[in-house]
């Protein structure tokens, strides 16, 4: 059988074979195997997983408290295929929108991009290509995951909402709650996030995702409203932003690992 796993920076969702997803919060990823191994006769393990991976080896996650780790030296017997979330998001999006040239921006705990250039996953030298939430954007009073200040992350995500509410010491429910400031922050992060992109990659299609996007689908239209203010202008031509149709693009992915 093949056990299917979405390692997000909050949740883990897995789905064995054809069955429904089935979502947990906060598991170690070594025990839910282990307990999952022991009632099904699994065989595969497909991986998508928030982090840094290389060669099927998770090497660190700046959202997820874990150290480099070899699933396989646990698992003997269990063939596993494990890449970043954003890698097997980009797949799962190519397919769907039948794209060679295609960006995935999602923008969830943290913010960041697959692309898939002429057919193939864009991945650099260590499978590191597209770490688009730690490009420098602005000074922020605290630290990103990557030990820098000055991140996108820390002004467009879902933690940099978390990180300014425990700041300014106030619960907010709505991006529109924060102050204006901040909120302005995270908008302009979220253009120059997509404009960097679509600048680099000169992609046919953007696509968005993430549950931040989700919850806000409205920043679809703000960006393709003002993404000429940021993006290299040729590159606009025949360019489509849409928002994804995937429930889950990064599961889908992992299976065509
Ligand atoms: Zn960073």
């Amino acid at each position: 059988m093949n056990l299917y796993i979405d390692r997000g920076a909050t949740n883990i969702r897995y789905q064995i074979e054809d069955s429904s997803i089935v979502t947990i919060k906060e598991s170690n990823i070594i025990s839910l195997i282990r307990e999952l191994t022991t009632q099904y006769n699994i065989k595969r393990v497909y991986i998508s997983f928030a982090g840094e991976v290389r060669d099927n080896i998770i090497i660190s996650a700046p959202n997820i408290d874990i150290e480099k780790l070899d699933l396989s030296s646990y698992f003997p017997n269990i063939q596993f295929k494990i890449d970043n979330d954003l890698n097997c998001a980009i797949l799962a999006e190519a397919k769907y929108w039948n794209s060679r040239d295609i960006v995935a921006l999602y923008i969830g705990t943290g913010i960041g991009a697959g692309a898939i250039s002429s057919g193939n996953i864009v991945r650099g030298f260590s499978n590191l290509a597209g770490e688009i939430g730690h490009i420098p954007f602005k000074k922020a009073p605290f630290s990103c995951g990557c030990g820098k200040y000055n991140c996108i992350e820390l002004f467009a995500s879902g933690s940099a909402v978390k990180k300014w509410s425990e700041y300014l010491n106030k619960d907010f429910k709505r991006l529109e709650d924060m102050p204006k400031e901040i909120y302005n922050n995270f908008l302009e992060g979220v253009l120059y996030a997509s404009a960097t992109l679509i600048t680099l990659f000169n992609p046919q299609i953007l696509v968005l995702g993430g549950g931040v996007i989700e919850k806000n689908s409205f920043l679809i239209d703000y960006i393709v409203e003002n993404i000429d203010r940021y993006a290299y202008n040729p590159n606009l031509k025949d360019l489509k932003i849409v928002q994804t149709k995937l429930k889950d693009a990064p599961l889908e992915g992992a299976k065509l690992l």
